[in-house]
Parts: structure tokens; sequence; C-alpha cells
């Protein structure tokens, strides 16, 4: 039987640390503070929102939403983020994607500043992540699944790690902070022959394609850890990941659940990356 690693055991780990920096930060006199840039009412971006608004408050963090209409003009939104980008008492800028389709993603990357860019959506970011430099800010759920494998003891150093998912979003960038952790890291995807033998071989496997319950038991290895990224509905319209937890657990050493697994620590990712940028914008960087 394997270990279950729970998201919120993580997340309440994660709190402790968190609210020591922002009384740290908050005795100096900054006050962190994430700012959320949000188009419409897309029901997700609200659930996020929600989930996000209290991560924040329960760390010690203020958080301000600006809500644009959905009929927002590029210039308006562009010029919201702009706001955001020189607003001293911001320190972490979220901006909701995907936009309504009238608006244009792109020139945003470059717009928003990378300093305040807590989830990766700068180019600045993302090449930081491919090339290593931890000093930037990789996106916040590959980040979640190396703080479940952190907090758990499990070090992927020499590991044979298979990830199922190639996105920008998770697969990608997770992929690269395995590697920079001196994982051997293999990516699986949509072409990839034998994807049941390539995951059964791996140590550990991180499945990240967002198809409810495609990992059975046969391809997990035994004693393998597994780590589900995965957010989906089954049939009857329950919330499930992307493996079949009931079949792959009793061979598993320690193996994610959903809910309650890695999308519980994203928002503690999104919290940390805001402390940070709030210590290195105030001058009171811990590096
Ligand atoms: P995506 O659709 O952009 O990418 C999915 C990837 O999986 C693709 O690279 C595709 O090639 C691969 N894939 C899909 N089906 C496959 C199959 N049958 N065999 C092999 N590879 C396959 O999705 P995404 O944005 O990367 O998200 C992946 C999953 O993670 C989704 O379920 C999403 O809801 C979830 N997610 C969770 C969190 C969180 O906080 N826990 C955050 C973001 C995404």
């Amino acid at each position: 039987m394997g270990t279950v690693m729970l998201g919120t055991e993580v997340a309440k780990a994660m709190k402790e640390r968190l609210i020591q920096r922002t009384e740290a930060l908050k005795e100096r006199g900054t006050e962190p503070k994430l700012a959320i840039l949000r188009v419409g009412a897309r029901p997700d971006d609200l659930s996020y929102e929600r989930g996000a608004k209290k991560r924040m408050e329960l760390t010690g963090i203020g958080c301000q939403v600006t809500e644009l209409p959905e009929d927002v003009s590029q210039r308006e939104l562009e010029e919201a983020l702009e706001a955001l980008n020189r607003d001293p008492s911001v320190h972490g800028i979220l901006v909701f994607r995907p936009l309504p389709g009238h608006l244009d993603e792109e020139p945003l990357k470059s717009l928003i500043d990378p300093v305040k860019d807590v989830d990766c959506m700068s180019p600045v970011n993302i090449a930081k992540v491919f090339s290593g430099d931890d000093s930037g800010y990789a996106p916040c759920t590959p980040e979640a699944v190396m703080e479940m494998l952190d907090h758990y003891g499990i070090d992927p150093k020499g590991k044979k790690v298979t990830v199922i998912g190639r996105s920008m979003v998770v697969g990608k960038p997770l992929a690269m902070l395995l590697l920079k952790r001196h994982a051997t890291v293999t990516i699986c995807h949509t072409r990839t022959e034998d994807l049941a033998g390539t995951c059964r071989a791996a140590d550990i496997l991180i499945a990240a394609a967002g198809k409810a319950k495609m990992v059975t038991a046969p391809m997990a290895g035994e004693g393998a850890v597994v780590v589900d990224v995965g957010i989906n509905m089954d049939p009857e319209g329950n919330l499930c990941g992307d493996v079949d937890f009931e079949a792959v657990e009793p061979g598993a050493s320690f193996i994610s659940p959903v809910p309650r697994g890695v999308g519980s620590v994203t928002t503690s990712v999104l919290a940390q990356h805001v402390v940070r940028a709030a210590e290195s914008l105030s001058g009171q960087s811990r590096v």
C-alpha cells in the first residue's frame, strides 16, 4: 500500500513558513500584495480566484482584483496591466487566461514586469526555467509538484522520471525543474509509442495529460512514486485525476490523490512567489 501524498499537508507546512516571512516583511514596513487581473467572469477563473484569495489571506498577503468587462479593448487591458506594473504596493500580478477571443495574449507576455510575474507569463521567466536559472518564477503547478516531492522526502536526483504531457503550463516546465534536480526525464505525449512501457520503467511517474483515469495499474511500476496533476470529471460527474487511484495505489510507494493532491498546493506556491517578489522589490531579499 502506498503512502498517500496529501497536498493539504504540504500546503499546511508551507503556510507556517510563509507566515514567518510575511511577518518579517510587515515588521520592515512592506505589506506583500497580489493583484489579480481578470477579464469577464468565467466560472473557472472565479473558482481559482476564491482559492487564491483565501490562501493569500491565510498567509497574511493582501489581494486585490481588477475586473474588466468581457468586451474590454486590447488597449484598456494593456493599460490596466501597466498600471499594476507601476503600482509600488503590488508585488505579484496574475492575469487569468485564456482571454476572450478578441484579445491578444502575446503583447501582455512582454508587457508584464518579470519581477512581478508570479505565474511565469513573461518570456523572461520561461527562459529562466528552461535555462535552469531559479531566480525567476516557474509556473505554479509544476513547482507544486516539486514541493510535493520535497515534502515527502522524495529526491528525484538520479531517478528515472516519466512525465505524461508536454504543455507549456505543466509538462515541459516540470521536466525542466526535474532536470535541474538531476532526474533522468522522459516526456510522453499523444504520439508516444509504448506509453505503458515508458511509464512502467519510471521510478517516479507524473501524469499531466488531462485524461480521466488513463494511468492504469499495469502502467505503474512496482513501488513507483505516482503524482497525479490531472483534474477531470469521471462519467458520473465526480472530480478525478489522470490516475486510476484505486487500481494503482496498492502497488505504489507514494501516490497523490485528486482532489486534495497537487491542486491544493498550487495557490501556496503562488503565495510563496508573491512573498519572494515582495522581498526582492523591497530590498529584503533572502537570496
Ligand atoms: P493540455 O491539454 O494543454 O496538455 C495535455 C498534454 O497531455 C499534451 O501535451 C498531450 O500531448 C498529453 N496527452 C493528452 N492525452 C494523452 C494521452 N492519452 N497519452 C499521452 N499523452 C497525452 O493540458 P495541461 O494544461 O497541461 O493540463 C494537464 C492536466 O493538468 C489537466 O487535467 C489540467 O486540468 C490539469 N491541471 C492541473 C493543475 C493543478 O493545479 N493541479 C493546473 C493546471 C492544469
